[in-house]
């Protein structure tokens, strides 16, 4: 048994906090999902997704966690052997590369230090040399979650425009939807894969896949064998949208009024929130950098990741003692560095429902972890949280 008290600050990124209003939309008996009383909840689902995803396409919806949508994406609208060129972000990344290796497709990864984003004039040169128009998807992960580096997705997708190749621009919005800025009908997205436990607030669970009328088109010459993930059944003879199976009715309900909370807080206030708190998070970062202590792992300035910051420390250092001590003394859960990035850094995420004695309270946390665990840095890193939330 605990004898931590008092509630746990969560900085892992996802499941995320989930809104008191949101567990109280969800605490309810069940209802038939195919009643006519549920049919208007699924609609407001639907039409809210198309809002966040900013489209007038269609997006899908499965009971499922979010690789899921990245196989849907993938069996959906390519055919065993089609090349895909996937850009090298980190962790994610190397996932989506085996899942796509799995899966029969042939991989191309596009080399990246993790410490930047895809970069969008490597893309274009890419594509520029393809002229025999064999790579059938450009892959993205939008915000790469194990390194906190945001890929420029719109110049990505205006340098696959401009050149004129008909590749499909997949983009992985798992944790960038909802917490920044992410325009798939703009940016020229065909496929927007997503997921329920982050920027929306709920639990995990739900995966959501924004598809383009160019990836509808693609959908019927692709030969990848599908059952579960096939997009042709989730419409109704009225052309209503549904989930496939029993419908997870209670994070409809959930994801029905994690929308509304969205909508009423306005879009442009959710991405300025997240921007406030990651730049305090980022400021106390830095502040305990001085002197050659812990940094930001993200490199430039442009590609900085409003939801999660990846803090590398020093040589020596060991991230998962800091991880331990935060949870296991001071009730802060954080990320783990992963693959390469193992042992040699932690995550701290600053997503969905948040506010800034939230982020203090945590990084607090992770200043006395720190402390705990030896890691040499220089103290300041709340106060300089704090300079930064009060000039925001
Ligand atoms: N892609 C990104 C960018 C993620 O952050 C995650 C999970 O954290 C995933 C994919 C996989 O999502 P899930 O764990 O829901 O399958």
């Amino acid at each position: 048994m605990s004898r931590l008290r008092g509630r746990q600050f969560l900085a892992i990124p996802g499941p995320t906090n989930i809104p008191e209003r949101v567990l109280a939309a969800m605490h309810r008996p069940a209802v038939d999902f195919k009643s006519r009383a549920f049919r208007p909840v699924e609609a407001e689902v639907f039409a809210g997704l198309k809002q966040v995803f900013q489209t007038r396409e269609t997006v899908y919806a499965y009971p499922s966690a979010g690789r899921g949508a990245w196989e849907a994406a993938m069996v959906n609208t390519l055919s065993p052997g089609d090349k895909v060129l996937i850009g090298e972000t980190g962790a994610f990344s190397v996932f989506w590369c085996e899942i796509a290796r799995e899966l029969g497709l042939e991989v191309e990864e596009l080399a990246g230090d993790w410490r930047h984003g895809v970069d969008p004039a490597a893309v274009e040169a890419r594509l520029a040399e393809d002229r025999t128009r064999e790579i059938k998807a450009v892959c993205l992960v939008h915000n790469e979650t194990s390194t906190g580096v945001t890929s420029r997705a719109a110049e990505i997708g205006r340098a696959i425009r401009d050149i004129g190749h008909p590749a499909l621009f997949m983009v992985d919005t798992i944790s960038s939807l909802a917490c920044m800025d992410f325009r798939m009908d703009e940016w020229g997205v065909d496929l927007a894969v997503s997921g329920s436990q982050k920027g929306l607030m709920l639990p995990s669970g739900m995966s959501f896949l924004g598809v383009s009328e160019k990836a509808e088109k693609a959908r019927q010459s692709a030969r990848m064998p599908r059952s579960y993930w096939e997009l042709g059944g989730l419409r109704e003879a009225d052309g209503s949208l549904r989930f496939p199976s029993t419908s997870p009715v209670h994070l409809i309900y959930g994801l029905a009024e994690a929308l509304r909370m969205l909508f009423e807080e306005g879009m442009e206030q959710v991405f300025r929130r997240h921007l406030r708190l990651a730049e305090a998070a980022r400021a106390a970062v830095r502040a305990w950098g001085r002197e050659g202590g812990p940094e930001v792992f993200s490199l430039d300035a442009r590609e900085h990741s409003n939801s999660i910051t990846t803090v590398l420390l020093p040589e020596g250092a060991d991230a998962e003692a800091v991880r331990r001590q935060a949870e296991d003394r001071f009730q802060v859960a954080l990320g783990a560095g992963l693959l390469r990035l193992h042992g040699r850094a932690f995550r701290f995420a600053h997503m969905g429902d948040l506010n800034e004695p939230m982020l203090l309270g945590a990084l607090g946390g992770v200043e006395l972890a720190m402390r705990a665990a030896a890691v040499p840095f220089a103290g300041g890193g709340v106060q300089a949280a704090m300079d930064s939330l009060a000039g925001a």
